[in-house]
């Protein structure tokens, strides 16, 4: 069975990035009938917090990304220590005794040389501090090449012998990221790993890990980075975080249709569900370039996706008693959902708009005229014509100061369409004013 997994770290809102990586992990478990499952990467204590983690929670049920399971790191550092001792056993975790301020130095001697900042391991005969606790390493296994086929990328080569062995533990016992992950995808029985391509030397790293841990890894799926016009995605571009979306008043799909096929072969368009977007998500299709996210294109497939939405998809978020006939007139006008508000509000009235004066004759005619016609055929038609006749005036000096004075704007739905729900003594009324 087909298991994804989404890790966040819980020190900050989901941003649009992340986001699109949930959503591809959800996809694919779900067009293979799999499970999808959330792991909160809080093994940072000092930086995670509870807020964030039911922020995550909330953004997720915001976009409809039902989780199968949810597992905690910080509950399951017990399985972290047991595993670290089989692989220390085994020689694959070693103590080091370096002090940043050391191996920063070795660093730039070596870079001095010209040569790669590699780590250099400890000969067997160096002694040990006793006055230091030691951080951790993973010992790479040099001879054994590294290599898989990415699901994105495609065959990927690594030379661990141009790997440092990377710190898997810290000298107060703290975990960092790369070693637990692994951990935990094999106990959550993850087949497939989907994430930024800024992880891909990590998978390096972790392949083997799984490999001195008994286990054959997942598929990985390393998605090339989304770029804004601000320039790389990151946390603290605060106004591309989930929260903010929905305070905007973008609808969640809007979010899904457009995260799901940015930087993909297959065209953003609107949908009425997910199902065309379980169907449709295959890796192969994904793009290595960097996807451009723009705000303007979500806004926009925003709109026309409410331009088509359903009355019945919206009736529990409209205004009391806008009905479907009014839904229909108003929505084209839309960009927001919450915009129809203000549109059942220029439906329902009171309205004060103060005629210019030279529209005044006109409109007390309109007035006259509004108050005897049959209002259950075309009133707007009827109206119209009638005015033609009677005053002369056609195009925008006939329509105009109509629209201005019923709806109190230059633009807006179909008037012909309008009429009918601002009902016969509200135009009168508004004629009249
Ligand atoms: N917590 C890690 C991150 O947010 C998870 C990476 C992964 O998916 O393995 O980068």
């Amino acid at each position: 069975m087909t298991i994804t997994r989404f890790a966040p770290s819980p020190t900050g809102r989901l941003h649009i990035g992340n986001i699109r990586t949930a959503l591809h992990c959800w996809l694919w478990a779900r067009k293979h009938g799999g499970r999808f499952l959330l792991r909160i990467d809080d093994t940072d204590a000092a930086r995670s917090t509870e807020a964030f983690v039911d922020a995550i929670r909330t953004d997720l049920d915001w976009l409809g990304l039902a989780r199968d399971g949810e597992e905690r790191q910080s509950a399951r550092l017990a399985l972290y220590e047991t595993q670290f001792d089989l692989l220390r056993a085994a020689g694959r975790v070693y103590p080091c005794y370096e002090t940043p301020e050391e191996l920063d130095l070795r660093r730039k001697v070596l870079l001095g040389r010209g040569l790669p900042p590699i780590y250099e391991r400890p000969a067997p005969d160096t002694p040990v501090p006793a006055d230091r606790a030691p951080h951790w390493r993973f010992r790479l296994d040099h001879d054994a090449a590294i290599a898989w086929t990415d699901l994105i990328r495609g065959p990927q080569h690594f030379d661990p012998k141009t790997m440092s062995d990377p710190v898997v533990r810290r000298a107060d016992g703290s975990w960092l990221y790369l070693l637990p992950s692994v951990i935990d995808d094999i106990d959550m029985g993850v087949t497939t790993v989907v994430r930024g391509e800024d992880h891909v030397s990590n998978t390096a790293s972790q392949l083997q890990m799984f490999a001195a841990l008994g286990s054959a890894p997942p598929a990985f799926a390393h998605e090339a980075l989304l770029v804004g016009s601000e320039g790389k995605l990151s946390k603290r571009l605060g106004s591309l975080d989930c929260d903010a979306l929905r305070a905007d008043g973008i609808e969640p799909l809007a979010v899904v249709a457009l995260l799901a096929r940015l930087g993909t072969s297959d065209p953003v368009e609107p949908v009425e569900s997910v199902a065309p977007l379980v169907d449709g998500i295959d890796f192969a299709r994904f793009g290595r370039a960097p996807a451009r996210f723009d705000i303007a294109e979500l806004e926009s497939l925003n709109a026309k996706m409410l331009h088509q939405t359903p009355y019945a998809a919206v009736a529990a978020r409209l205004p009391d008693g806008m009905g479907e006939a009014a839904w229909t007139v108003i929505r084209p006008n839309l960009t927001r959902l919450s915009d129809a508000h203000d549109w059942w509000r220029i439906v329902t009235g009171p309205l004060a708009v103060a005629a210019a004066p030279e529209d005044a004759d006109f409109l007390s005619a309109a007035a006259r005229i509004a108050a005897g016609l049959d209002w259950t055929a075309d009133p707007w038609r009827a109206l119209t014509t009638a005015l033609k006749e009677g005053t002369g005036r056609s195009g925008k000096a006939l329509f105009l100061p109509l629209r201005r004075a019923l709806t109190g704007l230059d633009h807006g739905p179909d008037m012909a369409a309008l009429l009918p729900l601002i009902g016969r003594s509200e135009t009168v009324q508004r004629l009249s004013a």
